[in-house]
């Protein structure tokens, strides 16, 4: 038996010989104070030796990195106050002038005897060969006879704690022999298959590398290892889900047919296969877990009141939840009128029946209504609630909650969830809905627990957005003159204003400023309604149903204007400065017009756009589909981006990255899936390094969730 890494975590770096007090402090610092945290401490890159230029062969022009030691260093102020930071650097073959403009703390990083890769452009001032602001990696402070190999590893400079690259090599030395005895987790059939190499072998590789090649297998194999971990908790989850959680039944559909008789248009195949997938769902014992991801304006909310009309007409209760005011107000408006002349049973009633109740609960209602709420939601004659995540919050005891439905929500906590339990102890059957598509492998890896139905339909008749960057002058007051020219048709129109800063405040006064300036310029004559997220709720609310009913011509908005908000008279967007936003976000934004059946219009302004802006505002321009703009933002910006931050829970992927490892979480899924099916509790001799790897690393509430029955 060899070591587990959660004995690796539970020896000290305290206790290490040979890693010297000061060193501990840092490290401390930096938060390694295990050896399992420095194993897991990865080089941000690597040196390679081998490439190195000498000083000698270098050329006015030429971009190399040099390795060299200072030999002087020094700062001068300049007339306009500047700093420069000016060094003479040398190596075997010659010595060259490095020049800092700006960078006061270059002085001290760059002590006279510090070693360290330079790279930048040799060039050459009045006569003298120099490098401008190169880019530095220190590889040894002194010269102390630290041998390095010819490849260097380059730590992550940690800015809180004073910790160099060099510190880090020093401690590593010290514990990597640790990593020799670590016990392998996978079995030789899968390394195989796989082509990874053994895990303790990929420790030493990954941070005492002797070729390019070792560093990149090292980190092949432990990039699996952390998509493993990630699906075990994933499939976890979703089995655990299968097997133990009881929910209702909700077989009755005359409500839900009724409802989809009543709509005035016909629904679209995919309308139709989500409807049908859930309808499955739902009249099952176990709880639907479901991920509903549909492109802006791809009608969602139909196949949601479907679902919610199922569970009315089997006697049970649905919450339907969403993130702002605004979506709530817009369901329950929405819903109001769809339900209208739907009735259940009720034996308690003359009729023997009664209306079907929608009931809506968010930070502006008041208290009175809240108890009455409340009351009804406990009697259970509230039949479908709408709400904020304020219900979260609330401990109410549902007296007979069978469906959740999340509009418009990445993701939920498992905490979170099983809040929501009905009286009784069964678990409602879920829903989530995301109108942000998702690439197939970035769902696998944050929503792995979830069933998934993807609709890729869109209503017909609908029209994709015409798309145009507009950088000129002239391109602007065409943007402008389309809007006049659509209200004049009787449409209406948005404005998105500027990202100046992140904080509301100042983006709301830029945003009351630049309603002024449309208003006595480009826009004159129109009735502009402005929307930020300075205003109350109640504000908000009254110019949002003025835009709603067509009493304001044009709104203008901050990014507030909310995903999901649904007006289908609008029919232009101009969005200022789009190269400040992200491409979800555009596409979202851009959403909210081309809803109604005529021709609709996006503007994308912008003055200077970087290379990637210039890739984003271009793949507007080329395609209005939802999924092939996600897989290109996913390409320029990683899964993180996309999904907004979301955490896994389970620690960050440190090594793994989308899109590029998407073959990993297929086969991660793939491993996790076998053992979780073979060995669910994990109490096999196999897995048994596995499972105590995950109680340690895993959140305890999570493990007690997955393995305890
Ligand atoms: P999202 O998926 O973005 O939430 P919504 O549910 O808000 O989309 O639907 C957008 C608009 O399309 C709504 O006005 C809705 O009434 C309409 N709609 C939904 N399904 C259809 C359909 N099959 N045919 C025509 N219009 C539809
Ligand atoms: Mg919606």
């Amino acid at each position: 038996m060899g070591y587990t890494r959660h004995d690796l975590a539970e020896m000290k770096l305290n206790d290490i010989k040979g890693i010297g007090p000061s060193l501990l402090e840092k490290a401390k610092a930096a938060g390694l104070e295990s050896v399992d945290d420095l194993l897991n401490y990865y080089p941000r890159r690597y040196l390679d030796r081998t490439r190195q230029v000498s000083i000698g062969e270098l050329f006015p022009g030429e971009q190399a990195t040099i390795y060299a030691t200072v030999e002087a260093i020094s700062t001068r102020r300049m007339k306009n106050r500047k700093t420069m930071v000016e060094g003479i650097v040398s190596d075997e073959t010659s010595r060259v002038k490095i020049t800092f403009f700006n960078q006061p703390w270059r002085a001290k990083q760059l002590k006279v005897g510090t070693q360290a890769a330079f790279f930048g452009k040799m060039d050459e001032y009045r006569g003298q060969p120099q490098i401008v602001n190169p880019v530095v990696d220190i590889i040894k402070e002194d010269e102390e006879s630290d041998k390095t190999g010819s490849i260097i590893p380059i730590y992550p400079q940690s800015t809180k704690a004073d910790l160099s690259t060099w510190n880090v090599r020093t401690i590593i030395k010290e514990v990597i022999k640790y990593a020799q005895d670590l016990d392998e987790i996978l079995e030789p059939a899968v390394l195989e298959e796989l082509k990874l190499i053994k895990r303790s072998q990929s420790y030493k590789n990954i941070h005492q590398p002797e070729s390019e090649e070792d560093a990149r297998q090292a980190a092949r194999r432990l990039r699996f290892d952390e998509f493993l971990m990630l699906q075990m908790v994933l499939i976890g989850r979703y089995l655990k889900h299968e097997k133990y959680f009881k929910s209702q039944k909700l077989s009755e559909d005359f409500l839900e047919r009724t409802y989809l008789k009543s709509l005035p248009f016909e629904l679209t195949n995919s309308q139709l296969l989500a409807i049908e997938e859930i309808d499955s769902d739902l009249d099952a014992l176990n709880p639907a877990h479901r991920l509903l991801q549909g492109d802006v304006g791809s009608g969602k909310t139909v196949v949601a009141f479907a679902a919610t009309l199922r569970a009315v007409g089997s006697g049970a209760q649905s919450v339907i939840m969403a993130p702002t005011e605004v979506l709530v107000k817009q369901h329950y408006k929405n819903a109001r009128l769809s339900f209208e002349g739907l009735t259940i049973k009720d034996e308690t009633n003359l009729l023997g029946s009664r209306p079907v109740n929608v009931e809506m609960l968010s930070n502006s209602t008041s208290s009175q209504d809240r108890d009455r709420i409340e009351k009804m939601v406990e009697n259970g004659t509230c039949d479908v609630l709408i709400t904020t995540h304020a219900l979260l919050y609330n401990e109410w005891e549902f007296s007979n909650l069978a469906l959740v439905i999340i509009d418009e929500q990445h993701r939920f906590g498992v905490e979170q969830r099983s809040q929501l339990l009905s009286r009784g102890g069964l678990t409602p059957h879920m829903i989530v809905m995301s109108a942000t598509p998702i690439p197939r492998t970035a769902a696998m890896l944050y929503f792995g627990d979830l069933k998934n139905t993807v609709m890729t339909d869109m209503p017909k008749g609908r029209k994709p957005v015409e798309t145009k960057i507009a950088r000129t002058n002239k391109e602007v007051d065409s943007a402008y003159a389309r809007i006049r020219e659509e209200v004049k048709a009787g449409r209406q129109a948005y404005v998105v204003c500027a990202l100046v800063s992140d904080s509301e405040k100042v983006q709301a006064t830029s945003a009351v400023a630049h309603v002024d300036e449309l208003r006595n310029n480009q826009l004159s004559g129109l009735k502009l309604g402005l929307v930020h997220g300075q205003m109350s709720s109640e504000d908000k609310e009254i110019i949002m149903a003025e835009f709603g009913s067509g009493k304001i011509d044009v709104l203008v908005s901050t990014t507030v204007i909310e995903v999901g908000v649904d007006v289908p008279n609008a029919s232009v967007m101009v969005v200022e400065d789009a190269d400040r936003f992200g491409l979800s976000q555009l596409h979202q934004l851009r959403g909210r017009v081309g809803r109604g059946s005529d021709n609709a219009y996006c503007y994308l302004l912008t003055s200077k756009e970087t290379i990637s802006a210039q890739n984003r505002l271009e793949a507007m321009e080329t395609t209005n589909d939802g999924f092939e703009l996600a897989e290109i933002d996913l390409e320029l910006r990683g899964a993180g981006h996309i999904l907004g931050g979301i955490q896994s829970g389970q620690g960050d992927l440190k090594l793994g990255r989308l899109p590029r490892d998407s073959k990993y979480v297929q086969f991660a899924y793939d491993v996790a899936m076998q053992k979780l099916t073979n060995d669910p509790s994990m109490e096999s001799k196999e897995n048994s390094v596995l499972a105590i790897e995950m109680s340690a690393f895993v959140d305890s509430n999570e493990i007690e969730f997955l393995f305890k029955s």
